[in-house]
């Protein structure tokens, strides 16, 4: 029934490389977050920009404002 446990040596080693197998890929994974959130990021600001220009725009005009 317990055949399948490894020793406890054994056991810590496979641990620590799992353990080092998922750091290294979370930070990975950290990093390509981090630089597709701030890509969308500036994705965002440009090309919200018009938009937002667009919208003050037709909130200018709404609130009676006639700018052309
Ligand atoms: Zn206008």
């Amino acid at each position: 029934m317990s055949q399948s446990a490894p020793p406890a040596s054994r056991a810590s080693t496979v641990q620590d490389r799992i353990a080092a197998a998922r750091t290294s890929l979370t930070a990975t994974q950290l990093a390509i977050g981090t630089a597709l959130v701030a890509g969308l990021l500036v994705l965002l600001v440009f090309a919200g920009e018009p938009a937002v220009h667009e919208s003050l725009h037709d909130a200018r005009h709404a609130a009676g404002i006639v700018c052309h």
